[in-house]
């Protein structure tokens, strides 16, 4: 499918006369009809709810978009604990999917009355003595081996750092029950960034069997299954999107099958996406301020990998647009670089665009989701700003680039850079 920008040339070099590049820029309009369409394919389940990934897009802004459509929060940490609370969600609006869990944040997860999703096994001794065991609590499960769905190898959870095995979740279950836990959840996330309908249905269908194998061997009340987040977005031009639609449906199928009969027809779905709800709703905004030519073409921008780590990270392919030249052929081959020192520090290698000129402004796509927060200080590089492209079409800040001055502010306690 054909990549467009969410904004028209136009539209852009007048935003970029108020805030100068680099800069995020999220699509109010996409991001909303995008939430309301999954609301919609898992409307056949009365308690669904989606608990937006914070750490995909940690904007206070973008989080009340969604509170206001009806998502609660999927944390990881104090600091989104933190924000989640000031933003106003309220005990059950926040999950709290952490691991590794330092015995702080659980305290606070609690006093927060957030649902407590744990990890380990082990964790059910370490949170009884930090801060005691909830009535409501869920667990995350990791089956082990390969996750495949029809044959195709999806990931290999048997060597990820997650979960509780089979043995111990029912374990687990029991010694929950008897410490008082009254409402239980089971979670999974067994792959990332798929695009395929077939995901979500797949992974239900082995968490509701474990549901009811759980059920029947620990008499544990399940009041949830979160499904969590991996649901993915088409990166490249020639991949097929998820249509939600048809991967609710799937849900609601293998619900229908195993759930229902065995008298669990009210348990809650739950989801925590954070790519599917924003990647596709942001761009990287940057503009070309160099050419070299030795033993291949490279464009410099005024962005850097700390604006986006994912190619440099995974080499990771985002789409890019050149602003005005949409309809010119791609007949320059180009590495298009950032200015970090480190050679993998490009958002593009080989790439086939039309020729670029200095000052032509670039748009890289799908930048909305673990984007701007995986962002990065190396080489004394500053955050950019956020900027929301309103539903009625004007721009406004989210967040401002970051200064000097913010940059070195955990040294305040010095004298080395006080202004006079
Ligand atoms: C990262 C993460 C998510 C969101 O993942 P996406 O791939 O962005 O959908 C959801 N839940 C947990 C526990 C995560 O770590």
């Amino acid at each position: 499918m054909e990549k467009k920008p969410f904004v028209t040339k136009e539209q852009l070099d007048k935003i970029i006369e108020q805030f100068p590049t680099p800069f995020h820029l999220y699509d109010e309009k996409g991001i909303k009809e995008n939430a309301l369409k999954l609301k919609k394919a898992f409307s056949w389940n009365k308690g669904y709810r989606e608990y937006f990934a914070v750490k995909a897009t940690p904007n206070p802004f973008i989080l009340k978009i969604l509170q206001d459509l009806g998502c609660g929060t999927d944390c990881s940490s104090k600091t989104e604990l933190y924000m989640s609370e000031k933003l106003g969600f309220k005990g059950t609006d926040i999950m709290f999917s952490s691991n590794d869990t330092p015995a702080e944040e659980f305290a606070y997860a609690k006093k927060l009355g957030a649902i407590i999703n744990l990890d380990d096994f082990t964790h059910i001794d370490f949170l009884e003595k930090v801060c005691g065991i909830p009535e409501r609590i869920c667990c995350r499960y990791n089956p082990g081996g390969k996750f495949t769905i029809s044959t195709k190898i999806m990931d290999s959870p048997g060597d990820a750092k997650y979960g509780f095995t089979k043995e111990q979740l029912i374990e687990g279950f029991k010694i929950l029950k008897q410490k008082g836990v009254k409402e239980f959840g089971i979670h999974a996330f067994l792959a990332s960034n798929t695009v395929t309908n077939e995901y979500y249905p797949t992974l239900a269908r082995e968490l509701f069997n474990t549901a009811v194998e759980l059920k029947e061997k620990t008499g544990a009340d399940i009041k949830f299954i979160n499904l969590s987040g991996g649901v993915g977005i088409p990166y490249t031009p020639d991949a097929e999107p998820n249509d939600i639609e048809i991967i609710g449906e799937g849900v609601h199928k293998v619900y229908d099958e195993i759930l229902v009969p065995n008298g669990m027809g009210d348990v809650a779905i739950f989801t925590e996406l954070g790519r599917f709800m924003l990647g596709p709703y942001g761009h990287l905004v940057t503009t070309a301020i160099h050419e070299k030519h030795i033993y291949k073409e490279y464009i410099g921008v005024d962005a850097c990998a700390c604006n986006l780590m994912r190619p440099a990270m995974y080499g990771a392919y985002h789409h890019i647009t050149v602003m005005g030249k949409e309809n010119e052929p791609c007949d320059h081959k180009y590495d298009i670089t950032g200015s970090l020192c480190e050679n993998n520090d490009k958002f593009a290698v080989d790439r086939m665009l039309p020729k670029i000129d200095m000052g032509d402004v670039l748009v890289i796509h799908d930048t909305g989701a673990h984007g701007f927060s995986m962002g990065y200080n190396y080489n004394g590089k500053l955050w950019s700003a956020e900027v929301l492209l309103k539903e009625d079409g004007t721009p406004m800040l989210i967040r401002r680039a970051e200064t000097i001055k913010d940059y070195l502010a955990t040294f305040d306690f010095t004298d080395f850079f006080k202004e006079d």
